[in-house]
């Protein structure tokens, strides 16, 4: 049964028992109060307390027997249960270079609603983020006709050095001031509560509950964006590190005295792999028009490399050997099962090649037993906001079952 990772709690253990009892009907999607009994070692009459407690506060309900699962042709079909798909509505928002992906789902998880904004610009002052927050739920409830307090919970990731526990954002890319108690922010502005946390460690939960990791208790996802990013899952729990800093693979040395970085020092992986260091690179000697986006002279890059202009081709195979020599340092460290490589952009293909994954194998300690899997997921802003909603319901579930031990 997975823990929920915010269920800090009261130590109290009926509390305790009440979170495994939502997780484990979440999981299963419908489930007999026998087998929730048998999968908790909790006796078949607390559960019955328990679940009676979570049917009347609406959180729970009965599943008709005909539509539950029937006990293997014997005896009479067993009463399931399954969590109440309108108990709670909860959005997930990922914040991006230029817009807001917002994702809402019921609390059952199905999506209900999806909705995409772009930001005022793609790098705000925290007012004007929580300005374009709140616009885009405003717009994204009218369209369910509801109001914005029709939500109960929201998740946002955004990329940078956030401590999610205390919802602070030490620095991100998408804000102009660091050091923003954005949570706070968030929570004054709007009518629910509000969690915040590193988009990779979001695109983590999203891929532990609904990607390539379900049923992997040890992996590690790399997001190749505008920057990279990196979620570490150590047995079923997103690992944070103390100040909730941990993870910046982006921001590990792979050169002494290297390339100059955004975040101000020398030498990270993302000063060699991100889109602003390949351009950087391309402007010394490739004449790309000027008057283009980033993105279209990076495009320019890559077309390019592939015609097999020597130039291009060298800033992308060193980029490439960056990468590689990362992920390799990552997989010594961590010896996890599965590493994931997430990213949204067609453009990143070459961080994805064989060559990468060669070069990476090579500089692995090795042994007798087969490396980690490693496994490319492509996706788009709409996954990594499901993620964000997967939070923001896991919070909204530790509270709603807080709630009951509170009445009980
Ligand atoms: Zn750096």
């Amino acid at each position: 049964v997975a823990k929920l990772d915010r269920a800090a709690g009261s130590g109290d253990t009926r509390d305790k028992t009440r979170q495994q009892v939502v997780a484990l009907i979440r999981s299963a999607g419908q489930i007999a109060r026998i087998d929730i009994a048998a999968a908790t070692g909790v006796s078949p009459a607390t559960i019955t307390a328990i679940t009676q407690e979570m049917i009347q506060a609406g959180l729970v309900e009965e599943v008709a027997p005909e539509a539950g699962r029937s006990a293997a042709g014997r005896g009479r079909p067993r009463v399931s249960l399954k969590l109440r798909g309108d108990a709670h509505l909860v959005a997930g928002i990922k914040v991006s270079f230029r817009v807001l992906s917002l994702v809402m789902i019921d609390f059952e998880g199905n999506t209900v609603a999806e909705h995409v904004r772009p930001l005022t610009a793609p790098r705000l002052a925290p007012d004007d983020m929580v300005r374009d927050i709140q616009a885009l739920l405003t717009e994204a409830t009218a369209q369910l006709g509801l109001g914005i307090d029709g939500i109960s919970g929201l998740g946002v990731g955004l990329a940078g050095t956030i401590d999610a526990i205390e919802g602070f954002v030490h620095w991100s890319p998408s804000l102009t001031k660091r050091n923003i108690a954005l949570r706070d922010l968030l929570e004054a502005a709007l009518p629910m509560p509000v969690f915040l946390d590193n988009d990779a460690n979001l695109v983590a939960k999203a891929e532990q509950l609904f990607g390539e990791a379900r049923g992997v208790r040890d992996f590690i996802v790399v997001t190749i964006e505008q920057g990279v990013g990196m979620g570490i899952v150590i047995d079923g729990e997103v690992f944070r590190g103390t100040r909730g800093c941990g993870a910046e693979f982006g921001h590990t040395k792979v050169h002494l005295d290297g390339a100059l970085c955004r975040c101000g020092q020398r030498g990270c992986l993302e000063a060699y792999v991100a889109d602003y260091a390949l351009l950087r690179e391309a402007d010394v000697s490739i004449p790309l028009s000027t008057g283009k986006t980033p993105e279209e002279r990076l495009a320019l890059l890559f077309d390019a490399a592939h015609e097999g202009d020597p130039t291009a081709c060298s800033i992308v195979r060193r980029a490439s050997r960056m990468f590689a020599m990362g992920l390799a340092n990552l997989v010594n460290i961590f010896d996890p099962r599965l590493v994931i490589l997430s990213g949204e952009r067609m453009s990143h293909d070459f961080l994805y090649s064989d060559e990468v994954l060669t070069e990476m194998h090579n500089a692995v300690v090795q042994v007798d037993a087969p490396p980690p899997e490693v496994k490319i997921h492509k996706w788009g802003d709409q996954m990594w906001a499901k993620g964000a909603a997967a939070y923001a319901m896991e919070g909204v579930t530790e509270l709603a079952v807080r709630r009951l031990a509170v009445d009980a």
